[in-house]
């Protein structure tokens, strides 16, 4: 867009930058430039944009032009109705992990509820708070939404990539919970401990897939998409926290794991060769397979103790 076009008023700015890309995308970027709502772009087209919001807003549209998504441009996205800063080093949240999200608060639930029938039956003073654990929590989401959905459980939240922790950590002060945040490769921070709940929303696209050269995906980080197995089936990650999950288990505590439209059965596979038990699929909007879990079997009631 040239000089003369940018400084013709946003309703026209608005209109010309719809050329080039999705006219709702050029509003939102619009919106984030100018800082005008919605009512202001419409009832005064003619506000003129300042020179340093022109040459912002035309080297937006470019790079979405370029395919880039529309979320890092902003530098938030939404999930679970609530907005999260994200940035090229995290995953762009995606809505079929609300399956995930939802799954896991059920489990906790339940929990609870046993929990204090028991905390009942034995007179204590207290009921033990359910401890989760999401793993490869990238910017966060699914760590904070299980935090405000179960409020008395303790969150940690692990991730290998520290930029991905910084934007994490940002955003679980943003929605106001607590949140252990550790740094590591899946459980090689967690040393010997367990959990009644191990969620996690893993890289699961196999490395050749022509899904990664798509959709925005080229600018995602790979890391948090692709095993990088050369060749492999994309399982990779999901093998090693299926293995893993035994020694962070506590006896009966659940495990969730997101995974690709075609791997809900290898997964179950690979569940039930772990020994879990109660092991089931749940769709996503799409009707797609796209969360698997499963139970540890159950052992004695966890104790102050076992702690
Ligand atoms: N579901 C995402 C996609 O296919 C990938 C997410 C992931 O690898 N965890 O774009």
């Amino acid at each position: 867009m040239s000089c003369a076009e940018l400084s013709a008023g946003i309703g026209h700015v608005w209109r010309l930058a719809s050329q080039r890309v999705d006219r709702l995308d050029a509003r939102f970027l619009l919106q984030h430039v100018s800082g005008c709502t919605l009512a202001e772009l419409i009832a005064h087209p003619e506000r003129e944009l300042s020179a340093e919001q022109a040459d912002r807003f035309d080297g937006l549209v470019s790079r979405r032009e370029a395919g880039e998504p529309l979320a890092y441009l902003l530098g938030t996205a939404f999930f679970c109705g609530l907005e999260f800063a994200v940035s090229p080093a995290v995953l762009i949240p995606r809505p079929e992990t609300e399956v995930l999200v939802e799954q896991s608060r059920r489990r906790v639930q339940e929990l609870l509820q046993m929990r204090c029938q028991e905390q009942v039956q034995s007179r204590a003073l207290a009921c033990i708070a359910p401890r989760i654990v999401d793993l490869g929590t990238g910017s966060g989401i699914v760590a904070i939404m299980l935090a405000r959905l179960c409020p008395t459980a303790e969150l940690t939240a692990v991730d290998v990539s520290v930029a991905a922790l910084y934007v994490a950590r940002a955003n679980a002060v943003r929605h106001g919970v607590q949140i252990r945040f550790l740094e590591g490769d899946w459980y090689a921070s967690l040393g010997k401990e367990r959990f009644d709940l191990i969620v996690s929303n893993p890289p699961y696209v196999a490395d050749g897939d022509l899904h990664l050269q798509q959709d925005g995906l080229p600018f995602e980080p790979r890391l948090a998409l692709s095993d990088g197995v050369v060749g492999g089936d994309g399982l990779g990650c999901i093998r090693t926290l299926i293995d893993g999950a035994k020694n962070h288990l506590f006896p009966g505590g659940w495990m969730f794991i997101e995974h690709g439209y075609d791997q809900a059965v290898q997964t179950r596979e690979l569940l039930h060769a772990a020994g879990f038990t109660d092991v089931d699929s749940w769709c996503d909007g799409a009707a797609i397979e796209r969360v698997s879990g499963g139970r540890q079997p159950p052992g004695n009631p966890r104790n102050f103790s076992k702690l």
